[in-house]
């Protein structure tokens, strides 16, 4: 049996599939029902959020053969709109930008745009990566978009709207495609670990969502790592994949830092490193939990900033009642520094080690800075300046 990965096996079919854009399905949908289709469509957004997918939902939207005009529920079964969810419909022609950026290309298309569909209603463009195309390929491209054949729509997408050339911009309708929450990633793997019969934890399938950064496609092809390498999806599965810690270690080594006990959080360390985990990922993630703690310090456990399994979220409350804000915002500064610092350097594990028990031992480690200051300010005011603060 031949193993089709997921992003394909369960690409969306409908508008309002699409997960995290739900607010552009419903603006094409209802330009569909109004009967009023742009000509040539913008597709915005970073890599992996749909923007393909919703390319070919429209183009099946306008083709399908179905029914007798353009529908905002294609059939997906008929010729044209198989043909279209493979990406190779005779009528809707999908480029890549990045690898036929000149001038010559584009000439091709306005020669071939000017002959009708072979069977279906539009020959639909659509050009991905759009801002690799050279200026002259441009210029070549707007002439068509000037005066487009009535049977001919453009769907452009990129992922670097800066470098599309104004005169291009202004005669496509735009669309913004969000970066999708940690949540919803993490609610449409739980779907497909449920279709595909795979056991998997919940804090498993949000540690994925959340290295998947927003990006679907991301968060799809490392649940197919998962499920191909054991056939379920555990925590420690992920730990292996990504080479980031465990939320439990990483919590350890907090908990050992707000108790004070240096040595404590220097074994917990240990232990993360012995793992196989990077020093690279584990500040990385001591950076994670600080943020969040500080988020937790301000903004309350509740806050929609703290994107974290449940369990998760509950502990790194309970972690940050034992911190000051203040003491927060100036640990996210050292794990900062100590990030930028073991790069190259030959004590790197060292340096890590330092901030650890400088951040355990903090108050052994007032800013010298801050005691001159004060040293200054007393002897500006003079012995009885305690004395003058009472009267004011
Ligand atoms: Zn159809």
């Amino acid at each position: 049996m031949s193993y089709l990965v997921l992003a394909r096996k369960y690409r969306s079919n409908t508008f309002d599939e699409v997960v995290g854009q739900e607010h552009i399905g419903q603006t094409l949908v209802n330009a569909i029902k109004s009967g009023r289709v742009a000509h040539a469509f913008l597709f915005t957004g970073t890599r992996g959020v749909g923007k393909t997918t919703m390319a070919r939902i429209l183009a099946k939207a306008l083709n399908c053969l179905a029914v007798d005009e353009p529908t905002v529920e294609p059939c997906n079964e008929c010729e044209a709109c198989v043909a279209i969810s493979r990406g190779d419909d005779m009528d809707v022609i999908e480029i890549d930008g990045a690898s036929n950026r000149g001038i010559e290309e584009i000439r091709e298309l306005r020669a071939n745009a000017i002959f009708s569909p072979s069977r279906c209603r539009y020959k639909i463009y659509y050009i991905d990566e759009v801002h690799m195309l050279t200026r002259e390929a441009f210029n070549a491209l707007l002439k068509t978009l000037e005066e487009p054949p009535a049977h001919v729509k453009f769907i452009f997408s990129t992922t670097e709207t800066q470098k599309v050339p104004a005169t291009i911009l202004s005669r496509c309708q735009r669309f913004d495609f969000r970066n999708i929450p940690t949540r919803a990633i993490a609610a449409h793997l739980r779907v497909l670990c449920e279709a595909e019969k795979v056991q998997a934890a919940d804090d498993a399938l949000f540690r994925v969502a959340r290295a998947a950064a927003g990006s679907m496609r991301d968060g799809l092809s490392l649940l197919d790592q998962l499920m191909s390498a054991s056939g379920e999806v555990t925590d420690e599965g992920v730990v292996r994949i990504l080479g980031t810690p465990s939320d439990e270690r990483m919590n350890e080594i907090v908990g050992a830092i707000a108790d004070g006990d240096a040595a404590a959080a220097l074994g917990a360390l240990a232990g993360v490193l012995q793992s196989g985990v990077t020093l690279d990922s584990v500040v990385a993630a001591m950076g994670d939990v600080y943020r969040n703690m500080m988020l937790v310090s301000t903004c309350g456990g509740d806050s929609d900033l703290i994107e974290l399994p449940e369990m998760e979220r509950r502990a790194v409350c309970e972690l940050a009642g034992r911190f000051s804000t203040p003491v927060l915002v100036h640990a996210l500064g050292l794990i900062q520094t100590a990030g930028r610092n073991i790069r190259g350097s030959s004590v790197a594990r060292g340096l890590v080690e330092a901030t650890l028990v400088r951040l355990a031992q903090s108050e052994k480690f007032i800013n010298p800075e801050s005691i001159v200051e004060r040293l200054e300010q007393l002897s500006s005011t003079g012995p009885d300046a305690g004395q003058k603060k009472k009267h004011l």
